[in-house]
């Protein structure tokens, strides 16, 4: 899949001033943010988190998921460690969409897990896919990353694109009364590497 910058620009933020980076996959079918801390050296593996869009989460701060401690946990190491990279996917819902992530919301509500909703509506349990994060990588000459997750999935996907993960950064943020079902499932289906659920 080749890989396009679109724009490349600077974004101010309480945690320091970061390069906000715009790509799209060729043919025109993703696009991908970019939020660049210092300059990426080839000697060294670049600290890298891969965040998924969750609008609930991110904006609203909801407590259905982790989602919104992670970006902001994610973004203060990369700015207190002055240099990393944090690749935003506009894949919203583990990619199926945020229409249906609300019905799956809906399904959960009435006892549904996480993955169980998304099956229920048809959809893999995990949708999303990282060539263009592979390719944005590449874009900053990065092939070595220290991994921010607990996703086994994705350090499988960077490596089967071509980037080494040479050491992997836990992103654990303690679960709430709210999360912890959530955080229970994710490890147990999904396979998340979760220490305190
Ligand atoms: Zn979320």
């Amino acid at each position: 899949m080749k890989t396009t910058k679109v724009a490349e620009t600077s974004l101010p933020t309480p945690l320091g001033t970061f390069r906000l980076f715009g790509f799209q996959s060729e043919p025109k079918t993703e696009n991908v943010l970019a939020l660049v801390m210092g300059k990426p050296n080839p000697d060294e593996a670049a600290l890298v988190r891969i965040h998924s869009q969750c609008l609930t989460g991110d904006v609203f701060g909801s407590e259905r998921c982790d989602c919104g401690d992670q970006l902001h946990f994610a973004l203060s190491t990369i700015a207190e460690s002055g240099s990393g990279l944090l690749i935003y996917q506009l894949q919203e819902g583990r990619g199926i969409g945020l229409m249906n992530k609300l019905l799956a919301y809906e399904l959960q509500d009435s006892g549904h897990d996480t993955v169980e909703a998304n099956e229920h509506l048809g959809f893999e349990a995990d949708h999303r896919n990282y060539d263009l994060c592979a390719g944005v990588l590449r874009h900053f000459g990065i092939t070595r990353v220290r991994l921010m997750t607990n996703n086994p999935q994705k350090f499988d996907a960077l490596e089967a694109a071509g980037i080494h993960v040479v050491e992997r950064v836990p992103i654990e943020i303690p679960p709430s009364d709210g999360t912890k079902e959530y955080l229970k499932t994710k490890k147990a289906k999904l396979g998340h590497l979760l220490s305190n659920v």
